[in-house]
């Protein structure tokens, strides 16, 4: 597949920073997918602040590449809906940054997968590697995952067993983007506050 949707989403999230193959060559440099900011903020309004992120995009600023040319310099709408390349015109690389901001974030070379993790814990693990993220052995408390939908899975089945609340996302784009991403996605949630999650997230998806 050569379509612009395929090179924006498909071949980077598939190899999205996080994954085994970036620990062990941690000089490696591979795509990072930053969470769509009205995730981390919804989450906010319930729970105050993101305690922890174990697999945090890293520090500074994040290169969103040009669909077209893969060069640096363009400009973005505040509100994801344009972007335009300095040197081609095209859907220009933009930078931004990480939106999840939690208290204790796990970057790499640091690898979230073995790390206790906290009460009020969100992640938006590298979707070419998704099993081991979501069954977690370190959870503790209120946990978020913002997910694609597996549900052709054994083991997304039974994670999503798990959950308090598996709500449906309305189609978006991740940050920098401008596309929304093609495959269905959710965010699985465990938690005794479920039902103000699904408040807070009326609008832009509904439990299923
Ligand atoms: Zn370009």
């Amino acid at each position: 597949m050569t379509n612009a949707t395929h090179s924006l989403y498909g071949a980077g999230h598939q190899h999205a920073t996080r994954t085994r193959e970036c620990v062990a060559m941690p000089g490696k440099r591979e795509q990072t997918i930053l969470s769509p900011r009205f995730i981390p903020q919804r989450l906010r309004s319930v729970w105050g602040q993101i305690v922890c992120d174990p697999c945090a995009a890293p520090k500074g600023r994040i290169r969103v590449e040009c669909d077209k040319c893969k060069k640096a310099g363009g400009k973005i709408s505040r509100n994801n809906t344009w972007k335009i390349c300095n040197h081609c015109g095209g859907n220009g690389a933009v930078y931004c940054r990480d939106t999840v901001k939690a208290t204790h974030a796990f970057r790499l070379p640091t690898d979230g997968l073995v790390q206790d993790l906290f009460d009020r814990t969100y992640m938006n693990p590298p979707f070419g590697e998704l099993e081991p993220w979501l069954h977690h052995p370190g959870t503790a408390g209120r946990t978020a995952w913002l997910v694609p939908v597996r549900c052709h899975r054994k083991w997304w089945r039974s994670w999503a067993r798990t959950l308090d609340v598996l709500i449906a996302l309305d189609p978006f784009p991740f940050e920098g983007r401008t596309q929304a991403f093609p495959s269905p996605c959710a965010l699985g949630y465990r938690g005794d506050d479920a039902d103000e999650i699904v408040e807070a997230f009326a609008g832009v998806g509904e439990p299923f």
